[in-house]
């Protein structure tokens, strides 16, 4: 007896599967959970992100948790993926160029970059990875991954560092979760995590067609408020992503289509399956739009704006044609009446110093002089203001 399945009857076999592994897949990989929709559009200024042209380095911790060693990440490919996240970011992506050109007019560079803390919460040098041996299989799959008593790691100060665990998540297709801004999550919680098989660029652990690090890049979307290109209901052209120059899209995408790509929902040109907040293949992802930059930014100056709040570790900042470190500068006091002492351990690249009010308008500029450089504020009203400064940008507080 042939027991072998005519061809004909495997293809419907294989098509079925595929139906069923990719409806799964679509339900699970990602995990960001759907804020209301509503605070996107009770949030959204693009006046204030618009004018301020001042890219920010924001400190970020990594927390390696590893129950075997091909988990334990090396700190070459953490590196590489944070510098792919920062290309990504900053529309330095070297395959940019894919992307086809009525989308590249709406492509954005976000203006947030990330870099390695170089200072952990109690004062230490560090370079910004943990690295935890755990006994608990498939930890990031448990509610424990960021609990140290757990058998996972405990966050450093969420309102100082942007905490990204990478942890063992199974077999299954999830690539990774994020907490929304202004999201009730446990404490402790809030941050990244990233399945430790699509963390890094190319990294022998890693598998396609994930394997070029664009997994951080969409959760960091989320982090900073993005949704799915397509909404978050599949099937429903009226579930959008409250972008205006991202098509409306029907679902998510899997694969690596050919442009154009229309779906139900648009026609012609097609949907934007290059979005980093799509699901294609890695190798086809490329662009944010300038309406995402500006719920980015949005979150940014408000519920996550406590990041720029504090004057914040160190940290460094690597890409492959550079090294230099970004050394924050502190200024006091804060919230500040008549004046504040700023202090700064060397120039980078700009000495000037600009404050904008809440609507993003230049109120006052200086060149700064050595530090430490005092500043009369009697000029400004009280209120909240934005002070930008050599790669950093700090809610400055104004009372009587
Ligand atoms: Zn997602």
């Amino acid at each position: 007896m042939d027991t072998r399945i005519p061809v004909k009857s495997l293809s419907v076999i294989l098509m079925f599967l595929y139906m069923i592994l990719g409806f799964w897949a679509q339900a699970q990989k990602c995990l960001a959970n759907s804020a209301n929709d509503s605070i996107i559009e009770e949030n959204a200024n693009p006046k204030f992100s618009a004018k301020i042209r001042q890219t920010v380095y924001l400190p970020v911790v990594v927390h390696i948790l590893h129950n075997e060693n091909i988990q334990n990440i090396s700190e070459s490919q953490i590196k590489a993926q944070i510098e792919r996240v920062n290309e990504d970011f900053s529309k330095l992506n070297a395959d940019f160029v894919n992307t086809p050109s009525i989308f590249q007019q709406v492509a954005a560079d976000v203006e947030i970059q990330f870099c390695l803390a170089t200072v952990d919460p109690q004062g230490n040098t560090s370079n910004g990875i943990t690295r935890t041996e755990t006994s608990v299989p498939e930890i990031g799959l448990t509610e424990f991954y960021y609990l140290t008593n757990k058998g996972g790691k405990s966050a450093w100060d969420n309102e100082k560092y942007i905490n990204i665990w990478v942890a063992d998540l199974g077999d299954s297709e999830i690539l990774g979760f994020a907490t929304f801004p202004g999201e009730a999550a446990p404490e402790g919680k809030d941050g990244v995590l990233i399945n430790y098989r699509y963390f890094g660029n190319q990294g022998s652990h890693m598998e396609a067609p994930h394997e070029l690090g664009r997994a951080l890049t969409h959760e960091m979307g989320h982090y900073f408020g993005l949704f799915h290109t397509w909404g978050e209901l599949n099937d429903d052209c009226n579930s959008d992503d409250g972008c205006e120059d991202t098509p409306l899209q029907d679902g998510p995408t899997f694969g690596c289509p050919s442009f154009p790509n229309p779906d139900i929902c648009t026609q012609n040109n097609g949907i934007m399956f290059m979005n980093y907040m799509d699901y294609s293949d890695d190798a086809c992802l490329t662009m944010f739009t300038q309406d995402q930059k500006d719920i980015m930014w949005t979150s940014l100056q408000d519920e996550r704006s406590v990041l720029l709040d504090q004057s914040h570790s160190s940290c460094t900042v690597s890409n492959s044609s550079t090294t230099f470190i970004a050394k924050n500068c502190h200024f006091f006091p804060n919230p500040a009446t008549t004046g504040i002492t700023i202090i700064y351990s060397q120039f980078l690249k700009d000495q000037s110093l600009k404050i904008y009010d809440v609507t993003g308008d230049l109120v006052f500029k200086t060149d700064v002089g050595s530090s430490p450089y005092y500043l009369q504020l009697h000029d400004l009203e009280t209120g909240i203001y934005y002070l930008s400064f050599q790669y950093e940008l700090k809610k400055l507080v104004i009372i009587d």
